[in-house]
């Protein structure tokens, strides 16, 4: 029988109530999971967590949105980096309208960039919104690694440059829900396609969103291209393989 492999590039394991749990579900049914943290403090319990996992690999985060409370947090990020290759959850967020929050979200960002483009082979899980076209141009065109932009919601504009610089997309079950979605579909080509959750922020009815639930995007993605399921994870999880092994 085929089994249809899913993988999630943006789960916040973290913020379950019981997440060695769901390290063993991920581990069962053989789903890769990037386990996305919010500031570096917290990274090194997820690296435990995570240890004993053949799938469930812990990323280092500096969230926009707590960039001006935890700013401090920079040299440990610095620090931690080597430890892992998955970067996430880091990027702008421009939803707040205050200069000196967005300056200094765009400092912590820039040298989040210029460390993991010295290293060379770092993988990110980058929010973006409202700040969109922002993101884009820290990242430039010759960055040393690969960039997956997370439930993208920008203007069509600014994701044809990113698919022109080489970024990644990851889709969520919340976003085959809106309209956006087959304008993106249109315009980003299926090799640069991934899958997400974002739970538990996306909810599936009234509970938060797991890694399996990236099924419901796959069944988007079908209906879209008409393609069996099966093609569809098929294509999806090529992509994924192919950014993991892809030369910085
Ligand atoms: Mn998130």
């Amino acid at each position: 029988m085929f089994v249809m492999r899913l993988f999630d590039t943006h789960f916040h394991l973290d913020l379950y109530p019981d997440p060695s749990a769901l390290v063993t579900e991920a581990d069962q049914a053989q789903t890769y999971v990037v386990a996305v943290t919010n500031t570096p403090s917290v990274f090194e319990s997820t690296q435990q967590l995570t240890a004993t996992s053949q799938f469930v690999r812990p990323a280092l985060g500096l969230h926009p949105e707590l960039a001006v409370e935890r700013q401090l947090e920079l040299p440990l990020f610095e620090h931690l980096l080597p430890y892992t290759r998955y970067v996430g959850e880091v990027g702008l967020d421009f939803v707040t309208t205050d200069a000196r929050d967005r300056a200094i979200q765009q400092e912590i960002f820039r040298k989040i960039v210029a460390l993991c483009h010295a290293s060379g082979n770092k993988i990110l899980t980058v929010h973006s919104r409202r700040a969109e076209k922002e993101v884009v141009q820290a990242i430039g065109p010759t960055f040393a690694g690969q960039v997956i932009l997370h439930w993208y919601s920008g203007p069509l504009s600014v994701a044809r440059q990113a698919v022109e610089n080489g970024l990644y997309f990851s889709l969520n079950p919340a976003m085959v829900r809106s309209k956006r979605f087959a304008d993106l579909l249109a315009i980003i080509p299926r090799e640069r396609l991934l899958l997400e959750t974002d739970g538990p922020f996306v909810q599936i009815g009234s509970r938060p969103a797991i890694p399996k639930d990236t099924a419901i995007v796959i069944r988007a993605l079908a209906v879209s291209w008409h393609m069996s399921e099966e093609q569809v994870a098929q294509t999806l999880f090529t992509n994924f393989r192919q950014l993991l092994t892809l030369p910085a």
